[in-house]
C-alpha cells in the first residue's frame, strides 16, 4: 500500500514525501480510508505508530480539497483535537504543520501553564484546526472564546491517558458542547471499561482499527534479568547505578506510588532522579523531562502510561523495577533504548510473584532473557539479608492485589496542565516540524566506573556489576532460585 493508493491529495502527498515517508504505517493503512469516507473511527493504537498522520491527513484532506479557501480572518474551528498533555498537543500541532504545509489551512495549539492572551487572540483571528488540552480549552470555552458552530471533525487522542490523568470529566464537558452531527475519531492505546463506555456514547458505527502490539524486541537491546526479592529491589537498583555507564536510565514501576517511592530511594542514595506520572502537574513533568534530557537528572522513574509518547534519545538503560503484567509493555518499554541502531541495555527485576509475568513476556518475545545469576541481592544470598531502612518510608503498596489485573485507571487530580495559558498559531507557511523534543545531550555520569558486564544463559553464573559501595561479594550461584 502506498500513500497514492490511499488517494491522498497532491499537497498532502508532497508533504509526506518531504517528511521522508515512503509507505503508510499499519494504522494509517487501516484508519485513513474509513476516515476519508467520513466514517467514525475507533483506533486502538499508541503514540509511535504513526497515528497522528492517520487522523491528520484525512482531516487536512477533508477541510481543503474542493473547498473554497477560508477567509484570512474569522475562520471558524472546523476540526478539534483533544489530547491530554502539552507535549502531545505540541507534537500534534507540529504534525499538522508538517503534513499541511502545502495547504492553505491554519492550525493552532492551546494548553495550560502559560498566559491566556495569545490564545484569545488566536481564537479571535480564527483557525481551521484547533489542538488543545482539555482544561485550558474548557476555561476558554467558559469565557466565550470558542465556537463550535462550524465543527466537522472531533479527535479524541489518548483517551485512556485522559482517564489516567483525571481529565475525563473535562473531556466529557467539552464533548457536551460539540455539535452532534460530526465525524469523531477516537484513539486509545488500551480500552478500560470507562473508555469503552465513552467510545460507545460518542461514536456512530465506527470503523474499528487496531495495531497489533509489537512483540519483537530490538536486537540492539541487550536484555538481562535479575531475580531478586521484592524488598531487595531498591538495594539492587542503587547497586547497579554504581555503573557510570548508566548515564541516562528510564526506570519503570507499575504504579504512581511506586514511582514516587523509587525516586525518593534513589535521591536518598544521592542519585539524581525524577518521577513522572499522571498525578504530577504538567509543569513538574516538564521540569523532570527537561532535566532528564539535559543530563542533569540521571534517572527518570515512570509508569507505563506516563512514559508513553515521550520521545527521548540517548537512553542508555531501561530498568524494569517491576515487570509489567502486559507482555507488550515489556517490548514497548525496552524499545526506549537502543534506538536508531544505537545499542542499549534493558535490566529487569523479577521477584517470586512476578514469575508468571516473566513467562508471558518470554512467550511473547519468543526468547529467554539471560539471567544475571551473580549479584549481591539474589534470593538467599548474604547481601539479600542486609536490609536498611527504606528512606522513602514503609512500602504502602504492599499487597499484591493490583497484580494480574488490567491496567487500572488512576484517579489523579487535575494537574497544572489545565490552568495555564500558551498558544501557538501556525499557518500553511514555514518548514516541517522541528523534531520531537528529542535531546541528544550527554548524560550525567555515574559515580564510579564498573567492570565488564556480561550475562549468560538462564541458570548459569554471570559476571555481575561491581557494587557502588564495595560489598562482600558472595560466590556465584549456579542454581536458579528456589521459586524458579
Ligand atoms: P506518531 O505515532 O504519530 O507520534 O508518529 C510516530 C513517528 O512516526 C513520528 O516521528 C512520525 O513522524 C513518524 N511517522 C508517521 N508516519 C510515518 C510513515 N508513514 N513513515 C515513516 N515515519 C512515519
Amino acid at each position: 500500500m502506498t500513500f497514492e493508493e490511499l488517494k491522498l491529495a497532491e499537497p498532502l502527498l508532497r508533504a509526506v514525501t518531504a517528511e521522508g515517508y515512503t509507505i503508510p504505517t499499519p494504522i494509517q493503512v487501516q484508519a485513513i480510508p474509513p476516515a476519508m469516507e467520513g466514517r467514525d473511527v475507533l483506533g486502538c493504537a499508541q503514540t509511535g505508530t504513526g497515528k497522528t498522520a492517520a487522523f491528520a491527513l484525512p482531516i487536512l484532506q477533508r477541510l481543503s480539497v474542493g473547498r473554497p479557501v477560508p477567509p484570512a480572518q474569522g475562520r471558524p474551528i472546523r476540526a478539534l483535537i483533544l489530547t491530554p498533555t502539552r507535549e502531545l498537543a505540541s507534537q500534534i500541532a507540529e504534525s499538522f504543520q508538517a503534513y499541511g504545509r502545502f495547504t492553505k489551512l491554519s492550525w493552532a495549539v492551546i494548553f495550560g501553564g502559560v498566559g491566556q492572551n495569545a490564545q484569545e487572540q488566536t481564537l479571535r483571528r480564527g483557525v481551521d484546526v484547533l489542538v488543545a488540552t482539555p482544561g485550558r480549552l474548557l476555561d476558554l470555552m467558559n469565557q466565550g472564546f470558542v465556537s463550535y458552530k462550524a465543527l466537522e471533525v472531533f479527535v479524541l487522542d489518548e483517551a485512556d491517558r485522559m482517564l489516567d490523568m483525571g481529565f475525563i470529566h473535562d473531556v466529557k464537558r467539552v464533548i457536551a458542547k460539540l455539535p452532534t452531527k460530526r465525524q469523531t475519531l477516537f484513539f486509545s492505546a488500551t480500552m478500560p471499561p470507562e473508555i469503552q463506555q465513552l467510545s460507545r456514547g460518542i461514536l456512530t458505527n465506527p470503523a474499528k482499527v487496531e495495531v497489533v502490539p509489537q512483540s519483537t524486541t530490538a536486537e540492539t537491546v541487550d536484555q538481562r534479568m535479575y531475580f531478586v526479592e521484592r524488598e531487595q529491589k531498591r538495594h539492587l537498583l542503587v547497586h547497579l547505578m554504581g555503573d557510570a555507564g548508566i548515564s541516562r536510565a528510564l526506570v519503570f514501576t507499575r504504579t504512581k506510588h511506586g514511582a514516587n517511592r523509587v525516586t525518593k530511594q534513589l535521591v536518598a542514595a544521592r542519585i539524581s532522579a525524577e518521577a513522572i506520572h499522571g498525578n504530577k502537574s504538567q509543569n513538574a513533568r516538564e521540569r523532570a523531562l527537561d532535566a532528564f534530557k539535559d543530563g542533569s537528572c540521571r534517572v527518570l522513574v515512570a509508569t507505563d502510561i506516563a512514559a508513553r509518547g515521550i520521545d527521548i534519545d540517548g537512553i542508555t538503560h531501561v530498568i524494569n523495577f517491576d515487570l509489567p503484567n502486559i507482555p507488550e509493555s515489556y517490548v514497548h518499554r525496552i524499545g526506549r533504548t537502543g534506538r536508531a541502531g544505537a545499542s542499549g541495555t534493558a535490566l529487569s527485576f523479577c521477584d517470586g510473584e512476578e514469575r508468571a509475568y516473566l513467562k508471558d513476556i518470554e512467550r511473547t518475545i519468543r526468547r529467554q532473557v539471560p539471567v544475571v545469576a551473580d549479584h549481591p541481592f539474589r534470593p538467599g544470598s548474604p547481601g539479600a539479608a542486609v536490609s536498611s531502612p527504606d528512606p522513602a518510608g514503609p512500602d504502602r503498596e504492599g499487597q499484591r492485589s493490583s497484580r494480574g489485573g488490567q491496567r487500572r485507571s488512576g484517579g489523579g487530580q487535575r494537574s497544572g496542565e489545565s490552568r495555564g495559558g500558551g498558544a501557538q498559531a501556525h499557518g500553511p507557511r514555514g518548514g516541517g516540524r522541528g523534531g520531537r523534543g528529542q535531546s541528544r545531550s550527554g548524560g550525567g555520569g555515574g559515580r564510579q566506573s564498573q567492570g565488564h558486564r556480561s550475562s549468560e544463559s538462564r541458570g548459569s553464573s554471570a559476571a555481575a556489576p561491581a557494587p557502588a559501595q564495595p560489598a562482600a561479594r558472595p560466590p556465584p550461584v549456579r542454581t536458579a532460585p528456589k521459586w524458579l
